[in-house]
């Protein structure tokens, strides 16, 4: 038997919605604008099925509870992730701008994948990626996409990589190798490993100096050793634990001696590359063939985007057009396609917030922005270094600094960090670096403070 739905219902997903948008903007509104939201914490699944349940029904339960509910028991479930004191991980810390804006990418519908549908939008998200990639010191003629995030613009870049070496083999009439390979540092982020196991091809792990850098020396020996196996060589532009830049220039150095593609991971840490004095310590960037950077990282947008450009982007077309004879109409043309360049189809226009931000504030804005992460970050280590139990374990390059409590253990560590989050003062989670357990503040928001950091520093006494 089928349940028949009521004439004056039938409709209303498609109408009876003025209401309901008004609902959740004002909601939206009160997020977006409220100064001191708070860091919030996890709920157990036994919490929030106690509190939460029962949501999803045949008849619904109305905005405005669906309202309450998010408001007063899920969101609070979530923690903050762009609070001054979230500390953990890569933060966020979009501007209001850019989050105002995310909502207008919602509201308008607009596609992504293809210039037919959506050429005012990939217009503007181009302005971004030709700037990006000017900064980058990139040749006129590079361009990209904005992908989810770092690790599907690694997994993009490197398909590309490969499906270039493959037709190099065909055109020179050479075979290709039983496994293809990609060099990267052992300090490399987790996602070039996952984008191997995708790809079914080998990691060779080249190991860094003493500082924590890969350099071009010992790549060399890396590609001179594994031949023509090698497709691509992944520097990375920032650490995630440390926020390290390899020495991308001795290793691009080495990589374009033997033609092979250089790809740089800058998800956290490229950003740094638009503050002046920062440029020395990125010089070889300008000779990558491909490069990420993740706008929700260091660059002030919602999540989720990752700005993935070429230095010739015709040769990411080859590698990732998808062909179908319902797409036949979009394919094949001189139009920009921002689908073609990676792995998907169906896109949002995810890089409207931080076109929108940068257009309203201007780029000296972000430059400042940036450069309060690293000269905060500078502070802090030589506050660290003062105090009595506490010592850096290694000196903060970007805006990452790793210490230690002398005499802790990895429970002392977790059992403090429970604390701070649990007095909402701080999201500080343990890491570890060879084994010894450590903290580590990642400092991204503009509202992150000296005073802030050293209240965090006075509970670990
Ligand atoms: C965060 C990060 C990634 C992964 O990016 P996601 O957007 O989280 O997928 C890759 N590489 C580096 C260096 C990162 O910091």
């Amino acid at each position: 038997m089928t349940a028949s739905v009521p004439p004056e219902k039938m409709h209303a997903i498609s109408h009876d919605t003025r209401s309901i948008v008004d609902e959740v903007l004002d909601y939206a509104r009160r997020r977006a604008v409220y100064e001191n939201v708070p860091l919030d914490k996890p709920l157990t699944p036994r919490d929030l099925s106690r509190l939460a349940s029962g949501s999803i029904s045949a008849d619904g339960i109305g905005a405005r509870r669906a309202i309450a509910l998010f408001e007063n028991v899920l969101a609070p479930a979530c923690v903050t992730t762009d609070h001054p004191a979230y500390l953990s991980f890569i933060p966020s810390a979009p501007t209001k701008a850019a989050i105002a804006f995310d909502l207008v990418v919602s509201a308008s519908s607009v596609y992504g994948g293809s210039w037919m549908e959506g050429s005012g939008a990939v217009f503007a998200e181009n302005e971004v990626l030709h700037w990006l990639a000017a900064e980058f010191g990139l040749p006129q003629g590079a361009g990209g996409v904005f992908m989810q995030g770092g690790t599907i613009g690694n997994l993009s870049a490197l398909v590309t990589a490969r499906d270039v070496a493959r037709r190099r083999n065909r055109d020179l009439g050479r075979p290709d190798p039983g496994r293809w390979a990609v060099v990267g540092s052992a300090e490399a982020h987790s996602s070039i490993a996952s984008a191997a196991a995708v790809m079914d091809v080998d990691v060779v792990d080249v190991p860094t100096g003493d500082d924590g850098r890969l350099h071009g020396d010992a790549v060399a020996r890396a590609l001179d050793e594994h031949g023509d196996a090698v497709f691509a060589v992944v520097a990375t532009g920032g650490t995630t634990n440390f926020g390290i830049v390899d020495d991308i220039a001795s290793v691009a150095d080495a990589v374009k001696e033997r033609g092979v593609w250089l790809h740089i991971d800058g998800a956290y840490g490229l950003a740094a590359m638009l503050v002046d004095r920062m440029r020395p310590v990125f010089a070889g960037v300008e000779k990558a063939d491909s490069l990420i950077v993740d706008p929700h990282k260091w660059l002030f947008a919602p999540f989720d985007a990752c700005a993935l450009i070429y230095r010739d982007p015709d040769q990411a077309l080859l590698a990732h057009t998808q062909k179908a004879e319902y797409l036949d109409t979009l394919t094949g043309g001189a139009d920009w396609n921002p689908s073609d360049l990676g792995i998907q189809l169906t896109r949002r226009a995810r890089g409207l917030p931080l076109w929108f931000s940068l257009a309203t504030h201007g780029t000296d804005e972000y430059r400042s922005a940036i450069e309060h992460g690293i000269d905060l970050a500078r502070e802090i280590a030589d506050e660290i270094e003062r105090r009595p139990g506490l010592s850096l374990v290694r000196d903060p390059q970007l805006s990452v600094v790793v210490f230690r409590r002398e005499g802790w253990s990895l429970a002392d560590y977790a059992a403090w960090s429970d604390q701070l989050l649990e007095e909402q003062l701080g999201f500080v989670v343990p890491s570890s670096h060879r084994g010894e357990p450590v903290l580590r503040f990642a400092i991204v928001s503009p509202l992150t403070t000296f005073e802030l950091l050293t209240s965090i520093l006075d509970t670990l006494a």
